[in-house]
């Protein structure tokens, strides 16, 4: 009987050993548990807080460094605010730089693009002198060709407007049919950039010269007060490469002929063209940038312009214009340009403006020689 209780007793004991020895089991799995949820949550937290302190200084150093690097950030900030008289008081951009109070500014100007063969020359060739200049683009070339475009942009150039088709006979039938195409131009400029506000600054095709040998000149004065209106600048020029004018001329030529129509001024605006045919113009800018250069000028975009009322009294404004700014660019130097106005710019690239060319005033101006200069 003792052994019988003994037994039940020894089982018994067992069973609460048993039963003792899972209970310390399983608090020691739940602690491990435990532990281990701590640890990760641990884990977690600082993570957590390493990806919010990035994402502020990733914020603070750049805005939009998110997705498209080589689109976003070149949206140089607000675009800069430039101090000159508004579009409405004087729109002619010609007369405020020959006003401003600006040494040897050299403006460099390309018309007629954005084209896959010639604007990647001459923006490689910029680049090499770490030059800014402006692009006066075809809307329609834009549209075909929005990368070569957005290079533009993204090196730091400025692109302004040079009208949607660059047809002349579409163009000046009434300034309806130019603002129609100056704002389609504005539009694809502004969707290529990302700029909510690009400069308004227009150039003419054939340029906006007076002249009684253009056909287009009443229609263009009277555009430049609708532009005024709109708050849009127009800029002519006051030397040129001549790429554009008479025969076609090698890099040489078009050097000379550029010397020639800037001597003696002291800011120039150039007129060249990075259209497709203009291959000796993308063979010569080296030379022409090394000329300025050499004679003590500054590279400049249009927008850049340093302007001094005191130095611009109505009386010194361009000899010739009158009204909304319609002067021509020559006031300083009636020979460089406006002699000319308008070169046929480019129309080969751009559109069939054969007969815009055709009435296109011709370049007066004849290249005086000048010294041999090498070209590189
Ligand atoms: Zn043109």
């Amino acid at each position: 009987m003792a052994t019988q209780t003994d037994f039940e007793h020894r089982r018994r004991e067992r069973r609460r050993r048993e039963r003792l020895r899972k209970k310390r089991i399983r608090a020691a799995i739940i602690l491990i548990v435990f532990i281990f949820v701590v640890i990760f949550a641990l884990i977690f937290i600082t993570k957590c807080n390493n990806k919010n302190n990035n994402t502020e200084n990733t914020a603070n150093e750049a805005v939009t460094l998110t997705t498209e690097p080589s689109i976003v950030p070149t949206v140089t900030a607000e675009p800069k605010k430039l101090d000159i008289p508004a579009a409405t008081e004087e729109n002619n951009l010609m007369n405020i730089i020959e006003n401003s109070s600006a040494k040897k500014y050299c403006y460099l100007t390309f018309d007629d693009g954005p084209t896959e063969n010639i604007t990647p020359q001459i923006l490689d060739t910029l680049r090499r002198y770490n030059v800014k200049a402006t692009f006066f683009e075809i809307g329609s070339l834009i549209k075909t060709n929005p990368d070569m475009a957005r290079r533009v942009y993204d090196e730091g150039h400025l692109i302004a407007n040079h009208s949607d088709g660059h047809n002349y006979a579409k163009l000046y039938v009434s300034t309806d049919t130019f603002m129609n195409e100056v704002n389609s131009c504005y539009e694809q400029i502004k969707e290529v950039t990302g700029e909510a506000e690009p400069f308004k600054l227009v150039r003419f095709p054939g340029g906006s010269f007076k002249s009684s040998a253009d056909s287009y000149s009443p229609v263009k004065q009277e555009c430049k007060k609708a532009m005024a209106e709109y708050g849009f600048y127009q800029c002519d020029w006051n030397a040129l490469n001549g790429d554009a004018e008479g025969k076609t001329k090698n890099a040489q030529e078009l050097l000379e002929y550029c010397i020639n129509s800037a001597e003696g001024q002291n800011n120039v605006v150039v007129l060249m063209h990075d259209a497709a045919a203009k291959q000796a113009t993308a063979d010569a800018l080296a030379s022409i940038i090394e000329y300025f250069m050499s004679e003590g000028y500054t590279f400049h975009r249009l927008d850049d312009i340093v302007y001094s009322p005191a130095a611009a009294s109505p009386s010194a404004t361009s000899s010739s214009s009158t009204g909304s700014g319609s002067g021509s660019a020559t006031s300083s130097k009636s020979t460089a340009s406006p002699s000319s106005s308008a070169s046929p710019s480019g129309s080969p690239s751009s559109s069939p403006s054969a007969s815009a060319s055709a009435t296109a005033p011709t370049q007066t101006t004849a290249p005086k020689s000048t010294g041999p200069i090498i070209i590189n």
